[in-house]
């Protein structure tokens, strides 16, 4: 027997494996830019790619739709062939940013279909819906998680007025996608829908740097953002003395190297300068003006606000020995999400089974499951992402991790009845009695 199949049930793993990465060398064509990978919302790139996902589907016995957010949904019905039995969501999204790599969101839905076809026609007492989300990085309309939100029903009348570059309101768009797919299904996840479970590329370098294939996802972190001003004096490179001038980028530059030192000393903190503007810009002239940004991550929201107010004081101590000015502004401020504890432990033990220890990890980084995790519980699995780099065409994973998903993914499937029962009884536990008066 090859080195790749499970010996119970005779599935090649690796052989499916290298397929949902063909597949993604084959979605990756869909583009709207030639040359590279771009694609966005609605696009015809993306219908380009439903048709595809759609042939594999059917192929693999499922069940096919679009629903009103664009979203690609393919179900494969419980033993019962019952559409409304209770149902495992396997999901990711599939568009991209500008100029991306092939498997970011892409893959966590390849995979989803490959578990099916692992399964080879058997059925489970419960269905499994895969999804593909057609909005998720946000590059049309400004907004990410379009069609997460709209799954779980959270696609609200501000973000549908929202219009895109060329003026197009999102309720035009969804509108004029409805017409021209008068099958369209609603956006709302079944009643049924019990669990969501998204495989997707860790997008950085922790799971190459501890050297496994795969991780379970405990929390996604929560995100502060800021814009800094360090007002300082424009004066003349050269006839100024050190010690009169009032440099606003050397107090910038001072600040944001001891974030990055204070961040470095607090376990599990990212703090991040990734724009900073400076005024005037030239070579012979001190800077009077510089505008900068923070970036600041935690799994803990009373962490990240405690230290972003830590680096507002260091910027303001700073400001007032060089004799400064600085003021800021809190841009953004998302909770952290802590996925369901009954589904993390359940994907601990499908990722062992898999034969990878499993290592709990913060995803640094907004995916799909932090929304409809609101909804639905929701675990996620990362796969090793070598050279940690994403939203960039070198993007990699290898074929053997792939694998190792596909097996983790259908252990999950064997003890996801297990968790169905606890989360009944625990359900049953929690209800009052009606009886007792
Ligand atoms: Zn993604």
């Amino acid at each position: 027997m090859p080195a790749g199949r499970s010996e119970k049930t005779g599935t090649d793993f690796d052989a499916l494996a290298a397929s949902a990465l063909a597949r993604c060398d084959v979605l990756a064509r869909c583009t709207e830019r030639e040359g590279e990978i771009t694609r966005t919302f609605l696009s015809p790139a993306m219908e380009e790619c439903h048709d595809h996902i759609r042939g594999w589907m059917e192929d693999a016995g499922m069940t096919i739709g679009v629903d009103r957010a664009g979203n690609l949904r393919g179900y494969y019905a419980d033993l019962e062939l019952n559409e409304d039995a209770p149902r495992l969501i396997v999901a990711s999204h599939l568009d991209t940013v500008p100029r991306a790599g092939c498997y970011d969101g892409i893959l966590g839905v390849m995979l989803g279909l490959a578990m099916v076809e692992a399964l080879d026609g058997r059925r489970l007492n419960f269905g499994v819906e895969v999804v593909g989300f057609s909005d998720e990085e946000g590059v049309r309309y400004g907004l990410p998680f379009i069609g997460s939100r709209a799954f779980i029903g959270k696609l609200l009348p501000p973000h549908l007025a929202r219009r895109d570059a060329d003026g197009v309101a999102m309720f035009a768009a969804l509108d004029g996608y409805a017409s021209a797919h008068p099958d369209v299904v609603s956006a709302a996840h079944h009643p049924q829908s019990r669990g969501y479970l998204e495989f997707h590329i860790e997008q950085g370098p922790v799971l190459e740097h501890a050297g496994l294939a795969l991780g379970v996802v405990e929390t996604i972190a929560g995100q502060s953002r800021a814009m800094l001003k360090f007002r300082g004096r424009a004066g003349h490179a050269g006839t100024t003395p050190m010690f009169l001038r009032r440099d606003a980028l050397a107090a910038a530059a001072e600040w944001l190297v001891a974030v990055e030192s204070a961040a470095a000393a607090m376990p599990g903190m990212v703090a991040t300068t990734g724009q900073i503007s400076c005024e005037t810009g030239a070579a012979n002239v001190i800077p009077g003006l510089v505008c900068c940004s923070l970036d600041v991550r935690h799994a803990s929201d009373e962490m990240r606000h405690a230290a972003v107010q830590e680096f507002l004081a260091t910027a303001r101590s700073i400001a007032e020995r060089r004799q400064i000015e600085v003021e800021h502004a809190i841009e953004y401020d998302q909770p952290a999400v802590g996925l369901d504890a009954g589904l993390i432990a359940l994907a601990d033990k499908a990722v062992l089974g898999a034969g990878v220890s499993p290592r709990h990890m913060t995803s640094g980084a907004g995916h799909d499951a932090m929304i409809v995790a609101a909804r639905i519980p929701a675990a996620m699995i990362f796969l090793r992402n070598p050279g940690g780099i994403s939203h960039h065409p070198d993007e990699a994973v290898l074929v053997e991790d792939v694998a190792s998903a596909l097996r983790a993914g259908l252990h999950f499937l064997h003890y996801f009845p297990d968790y169905l029962q606890n989360h009944l009884q625990r359900l049953t536990e929690s209800e009052p009695d009606s009886c007792t008066t």
